[in-house]
């Protein structure tokens, strides 16, 4: 049968609507290079009078190698005044035959603002279907997921209308808001704690403390727990150590805190609210301990593994969630971003370090374009190889062609392939290209960290004083974590040193230099804790060049590394540190305005 391949040494599938997902599937990567052809098709004959498709004279050709011979690649700058026109109320068919019906905003950003993805309304649908395979993959590695729920922490964001009038906002709260999500059918095999109202509510505390509740209550019936990101999850913990006294009073009584004023939520929470004191006994006995190693097991004890991204960026949260839950396995189960859904993890219960995504080739067209990262040379469109032909072991950037219009569009992922189930083959996300720091969702590049310190030391020149050198560091011992800039200074009348008040405000003026996902996370979210400079001795960072030289960095070569994660290098700058500064004062941030 179609679906062996796919069935563990636990079992077969769980259910019949099962079987047909696992079969969708292999029938998927079975036909790969076919079904990549057809997606092709499809896209270049409905949008082949689109304004971007038009002026390549593709003239109705919908085969791979007009395609190929005659659209570039492009970057998102290539195709932002297009995107703009889009935004500002441009309603012919510009790169979709189908209407654009919002924007989805990435948390990948452009002069400082989020990115802004058109999509169309069947997206949607296929969004849907990439979910839809999720757990029919997951029963097959952890049988009875039937008999418990779900404790997931989901979260919508605020959301913005273009001067056009389109919806702006994260995929994810699109989704949350669509009737996909709110009007799912029942399935057992997922059902979460958390109810609709309070996932959709948009203030983050309310809906925080609500799912929270909910959590508690139903601590027994929690199989899985989880969170989109990992650092999401590890701030549903920290939120734990800071409200457990109200959570539990609350539970004692039978009551609503006082701080949840929204209507939805205060509704729904009428059928969830009753007053048990054992079970407040209970949180307040395990929360008031000091040590809160293995937390999540100790209050939900059935919990058989947690969902949450930790590839990429959130590798770094791996040790913190092992703290908290004794280890229990950490599953990702989606690669997917605001373009597109990409794949889904075929093994899930397969440790962090080895999580491979089988791309899916029904949800758009896919491209890799090889990645050298010791190239100069710049690349060329001409070097894209196709889903089915990229090579175990090679790097590639991920190319998209989309439904909604993109035309091989760079996503700025670097994926390696790790092998292949039927002729699909299976990447490992290797890293996203320019990202120098990260926390959450937020994303900061070298670029934009460079722009910030001078930005920044302008408030450092009534003081004759200079950032000499910087580096920085993505704090995650504190949640949020937060950003560290170490900076060298050095001040023309040491005796006139820049005062903590100064630097303090140095610390903001970075923020408000930072793009608008930081700071969105600093202000909306909770995500990002203050940023942090910490001034070192001079002579520090000839120190860490020393060193670099030490280990076998050419002089001639020596680069000051703009953001160190290495412990020794960490433990030299540390030893070095003068004072430290935090920022006071949250930076700006309101909902973006698309111009
Ligand atoms: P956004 O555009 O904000 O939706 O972010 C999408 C980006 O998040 C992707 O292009 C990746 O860089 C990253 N991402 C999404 N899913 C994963 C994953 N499973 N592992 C690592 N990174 C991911």
């Amino acid at each position: 049968m179609a679906v062996d391949a796919l069935c563990s040494p636990l079992g077969p599938p769980a259910c019949e609507k099962d079987a047909k997902a696992l079969q969708f599937i292999e029938e998927m990567t079975r036909n790969a290079d076919t079904v990549q052809e057809n997606v092709m098709a499809e896209i270049l004959g409905r949008n082949a009078e689109t304004e971007y498709l038009r002026q390549y004279h593709l003239d109705g050709a919908t085969d791979r190698e007009s395609f190929k011979s005659k659209i570039p690649m492009v970057t998102y700058e290539d195709l932002q005044p297009i995107i703009q026109r889009i935004a500002n109320g441009d309603r012919s068919p510009i790169l979709s035959s189908h209407p654009i019906s919002e924007f989805l905003t990435s948390s990948g950003t452009s002069a400082g603002e989020r990115k802004l993805m058109p999509t169309i309304l069947e997206e949607l649908d296929r969004r849907q279907l990439l979910y839809s395979l999720l757990m029919p993959v997951m029963n097959l590695y952890m049988p009875g997921l039937d008999k418990g729920k779900g404790l997931y922490f989901l979260f919508v964001k605020s959301e913005t209308k273009t001067p056009g009038g389109l919806m702006a906002r994260p995929v994810l709260t699109s989704y949350y808001k669509s009737d996909h999500f709110k009007t799912r059918a029942f399935d057992p095999y997922n059902v979460y704690t958390s109810p609709n109202e309070a996932i959709l509510c948009p203030d983050s505390f309310q809906s925080m403390y609500s799912q929270m509740l909910c959590g508690l209550y139903e601590r027994k019936q929690v199989l899985r727990l989880g969170a989109i990101f990992a650092s999401g999850l590890l701030r549903t913990i920290r939120f734990l150590q800071l409200n457990w006294r109200e959570l539990a009073h609350d539970i004692r009584t039978g009551t609503l805190n006082s701080k949840i004023s929204d209507s939805d939520i205060k509704g729904c929470m009428v059928r969830v609210l009753r007053a048990d004191p054992d079970l407040a006994d209970f949180i307040e006995s395990e929360c008031s301990k000091d040590n809160w190693e293995r937390i999540i097991t100790r209050i939900w004890p059935n919990t058989k593994y947690l969902e949450v991204i930790v590839t990429g960026a959130m590798a770094q949260y791996i040790p913190t969630l092992d703290y908290y839950s004794g280890g229990l396995p950490k599953v990702c189960t989606m690669y997917a971003s605001s373009e597109c859904y990409f794949g889904l993890n075929l093994n899930p219960m397969c440790k962090p370090s080895e999580v491979s995504y089988t791309i899916m080739p029904n949800m758009a067209y896919f491209e890799f374009l090889p990645h050298d990262p010791n190239s100069s040379t710049g690349s060329t469109s001409d070097q894209l190889v196709d889903l089915v032909d990229v090579e175990v072991g090679k790097e590639y950037e991920l190319v998209i062609t989309t439904y909604a219009g993109l035309c091989r569009y760079r996503v700025g992922d670097i994926l390696r392939v790790t092998g292949f189930h039927n002729s699909a083959p299976q990447f490992r996300f290797v890293r996203r290209q320019n990202v120098l720091l990260s926390i959450d969702s937020d994303k900061t590049d070298e670029a934009e960290l460079q722009s910030a310190v001078e930005n920044t030391s302008r408030l450092l020149n009534a003081f004759n004083t200079t950032v000499v050198e910087y580096t920085s560091y993505a704090d995650i011992k504190t949640i949020p974590g937060h950003y560290v800039i170490y900076w060298e200074l050095l001040a023309k009348d040491s005796s006139y040193f820049p005062t903590n008040d100064v630097l303090e405000n140095c610390c903001l003026a970075m923020e408000e230099s930072l793009n608008s996902v930081y700071r969105q996370g600093r202000v909306e979210c909770n995500s990002i804790g203050a940023l942090e400079i910490r001034v070192v001795k001079n002579g520090t960072f000839e120190e860490l060049m020393d060193y670099a030289i030490s280990r076998g960095a050419s002089i001639n070569q020596y680069k000051v590394p703009r953001c160190v994660n290495l412990t020794p290098i960490m433990e030299l700058l540390d030893s070095r540190v003068v004072s430290s500064h935090f920022s006071q004062r949250l930076p700006h941030w309101t909902p973006e305005r698309r111009r």
